[in-house]
């Protein structure tokens, strides 16, 4: 069964086709365009080279289309890609301006292009579904709740993969079986003792997720992904009260606002540097003051949602770094670690400073273990477009 997982950006379309034998799917092929203007234009020559490559003998070889969706207000979770989906996108895209309309655009012009074929989309907030309400609840009116004002959380291809991999390396496969399938059963009890684990995804967009047996029971992340950590060039946590004083004090518009919270904030401008570490590292090295206040801001935000979500977890079992900073980054770890022994967490700052891909850094002793896993969220899109389909139409798995 071969299953292609698109990646839409506002101006950009990549793709990679995966290959399942059975449960077990292989990464075979992938590529990309930039600069974009039409998507029917951009899947007909991702077609062409597919079948070009020798991946495809024609396109009735394509089993299924699976969608990273960021954010669909009340629709959630790993569903099928169709009209609902489309208008959801929509209109929640002040919330997620530069994923929505083109993931609503893609999708429609795959139904078109591809008429049969199953698209599936498994939204970013889908890990999110069962956080208690009293995590969910923002402390607005009534009126403003009903209105969608409410935590979210987002990468969640990204938390769940942690949580199903970091089950398997704690020599748990029972919570990672019941984590693979919590979008088709949801949570189940587990038998035996608590699994807790705090992930933490880091990268251009970066959010910390607190997760019990393989369900996630807290998020940094909130609306919309302009919360939580310092972002890349989004703002992070900030007091609402912020935005109508600036409106008063700098007369800017509500417009302006938003567009400097969203393009013009988080790293980028607590560092003046860029809106990548590395270059704000090496600006720190080389002794620029607001570069080395950015990295400890960033620090500092990683350790204070680790440290509420360890007294929520009772605890952590394991401590997990991924995507393009986590991974890449071991100064970063080490800090967000440092300090930590008597909670029982202790590196090992010579395996950290040499993580190749998949490690353990913690040191032997350590009652924490502390994981590097590399990121694979189009892995995730297609292991979710299997399951939902083996679940809903197991004929179209068969093939
Ligand atoms: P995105 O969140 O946009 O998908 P990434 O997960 O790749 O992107 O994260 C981007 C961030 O990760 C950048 O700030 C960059 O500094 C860091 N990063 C990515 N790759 C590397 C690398 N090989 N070495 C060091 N840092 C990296």
């Amino acid at each position: 069964m071969n299953i292609l997982v698109a990646n839409l950006g506002s101006t950009s379309f990549k793709y990679r086709l995966f290959r399942f034998a059975g449960e077990q799917p292989l990464a075979i092929a992938k590529g990309g365009f930039e600069r974009v203007t039409d998507y029917g234009k951009a899947i007909d020559d991702c077609l062409t080279a597919l079948r070009a490559e020798g991946h495809l003998a024609s396109v009735a070889d394509l089993h299924a289309v699976g969608f990273k969706t960021v954010l669909g207000g009340d629709v959630t979770g790993c569903v099928d890609a169709d009209e609902r989906v489309e208008a959801a996108l929509l209109a929640t895209a002040d919330l997620a301006p530069a994923h929505n309309p083109p993931y609503a655009a893609g999708i429609r012009r795959f139904r078109e292009k591809l008429p049969g074929v199953p698209l599936v989309a498994l939204f970013e907030t889908a890990f999110y579904q069962w956080i208690p309400d009293y995590v969910r609840r923002y402390a607005v009116p009534d009126a403003w709740h009903a209105a969608g004002v409410r935590r979210n959380g987002f990468h969640g291809a990204s938390h769940k993969f942690v949580a199903e991999r970091s089950a398997e390396l704690l020599n748990r496969p029972d919570v990672a079986d019941l984590t693979r399938a919590l979008y088709q059963g949801g949570p189940r009890a587990v038998p035996g003792s608590e699994l807790r684990v705090i992930s933490c995804h880091l990268g251009g967009s970066s959010s910390v997720t607190a997760i019990r047996d393989g369900v996630a029971i807290g998020t940094s992340m909130g609306l919309s992904p302009q919360s939580g950590l310092p972002q890349n060039n989004r703002v992070g946590d900030l007091d609402s009260a912020a935005i109508p004083y600036i409106h008063r004090k700098l007369g800017l518009s509500l417009l302006e606002i938003e567009r400097q919270l969203t393009r013009e904030s988080g790293l980028l401008a607590l560092s003046g540097v860029g809106n990548d570490l590395r270059d704000i590292r090496a600006a720190a090295l080389a002794g620029n003051r607001h570069a080395e206040d950015a990295i400890d801001a960033f620090i500092h935000s990683i350790r204070h949602w680790i440290g509420a979500f360890w007294i929520e977890l009772g605890g952590c079992d394991a401590l997990v770094f991924t995507a393009g900073i986590g991974e890449n980054q071991a100064y970063i770890r080490e800090a967000v670690c440092a300090g930590l022994a008597d909670l029982g967490l202790v590196l090992d700052c010579e395996r950290n400073a040499s993580a190749p891909s998949e490690t353990d850094i913690a040191s032997a002793d350590s009652r924490t273990r502390v994981f590097v896993i590399p990121a694979n969220e189009e892995l995730v899109v297609a292991r979710e477009t299997h399951r939902y389909l083996l679940a809903r139409a197991p004929s179209v798995c068969a093939a």
